[in-house]
């Protein structure tokens, strides 16, 4: 049976005794139900939150002092990097760094990706472990279907429930899964003060989405992998980004202009952002990243659409590059 969905705000005491669940801001029992399904999946206590970044900004505040320096995956998702740019305004500091290698020593907070996105590159979570700062993964385009990076030494795991959680482009939530119950409370009492709540719909939605995420990511990483190889040996491509888990594939054509006409020229795939829907999507990331990213660099979301029509799609669309 789906979980009844209950928009109150308020719930009546008992006796004058509030009871589990008496003002929304703090819990509601379709959040619960939504972050006990989400707990699972990562092995773990989750917190819903009504957004990725709203996640991440909670993981920070709570985590970090000022004066804390963050290490950075390099190449990871770019919204992390200008938010943590804008707190150096609240006295935190970040530095990227590779995280296929050692975090830097001097750090406070190690960030990883995985993989990140758009790099696609994964961390050396042996190494991230090792380090004596607390390690949170970011593994939105992971999923816990790939990658459990709690069970891999990190404090804390992240998603934006947006993508493939959701995953059906109809929700924006984020996730943090921690297993300290210290942590847990910690995260909970900054969410309850913010106010960074997700809505019963929201963790509705996402409850539906938690329904087929199996299902869908494993097709999704079939069909991806026929397209990354068939990427590699297409002349007008230079270099493909597939990790081998997860659907998301970036490519590389010679530049920005031949980016755009590739993205122009998609017929089944949409021009648009985001990953991790039903619906296939490619983008060129530099009109967002700037110098983070290739000018070429071109994003692949992989949906459920069959692996040939999207195959023909795209090769119609490189003939443009
Ligand atoms: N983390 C990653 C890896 C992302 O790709 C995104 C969004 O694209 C976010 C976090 C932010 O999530 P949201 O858009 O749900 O706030």
């Amino acid at each position: 049976m789906n979980m009844p969905l209950d928009r109150s705000a308020t719930w009546p005491y008992e006796e004058g005794e509030p009871q589990r669940f008496s003002y929304a801001r703090a819990d509601h029992p379709t959040g619960v139900a939504a972050e006990e399904a989400l707990g699972e999946l990562d092995g773990g206590h989750a917190l819903l939150f009504p957004s990725g970044m709203s996640a991440i900004t909670t993981v920070v505040l709570t985590l970090c002092r000022p004066g804390a320096t963050i290490a950075l995956a390099e190449g990871a998702y770019y919204g992390t990097a200008v938010l943590f740019r804008e707190l150096e305004r609240w006295g935190l500091r970040f530095a990227e760094y590779d995280q296929t290698g050692r975090p830097p020593a001097d750090a406070d907070l190690v960030w990883l990706e995985a993989p990140a996105n758009p790099m696609l590159t994964m961390p050396d979570f042996a190494a991230a472990s090792a380090h004596s700062a607390p390690v949170v993964c970011d593994s939105t385009v992971a999923t816990p279907v790939d990658v459990r990076p709690l069970e891999l030494g990190c404090d804390v795991t992240v998603h934006s429930a947006t993508k493939y959680l959701g995953g059906h482009d109809d929700l924006l939530a984020g996730v943090a899964v921690v297993r300290d119950e210290e942590i847990r409370q910690r995260l909970w009492e900054t969410r309850r003060l913010t106010g960074a709540v997700a809505s019963a719909d929201t963790a509705w939605l996402v409850l539906r989405g938690l329904q087929t995420l199996e299902v869908r990511v494993e097709r999704q990483k079939a069909t991806a992998a026929v397209l990354a190889e068939r990427l590699q040996s297409h002349q007008a491509v230079a270099v493909v980004r597939y990790p081998g888990i997860g659907g998301l594939v970036c490519f590389d054509v010679t530049d920005g202009d031949a980016a755009l006409r590739v993205e122009s020229a998609v017929r089944v795939i949409e021009n648009a952002t985001s990953l991790g829907g039903t619906r296939s999507k490619i983008e060129s990331r530099h009109r967002w990243e700037g110098d983070r990213c290739p000018t070429g660099l071109l994003r692949l979301s992989v949906g459920l659409e069959d692996a040939g029509e999207l195959w023909a799609d795209l090769e119609q669309a490189l003939d443009r590059a």
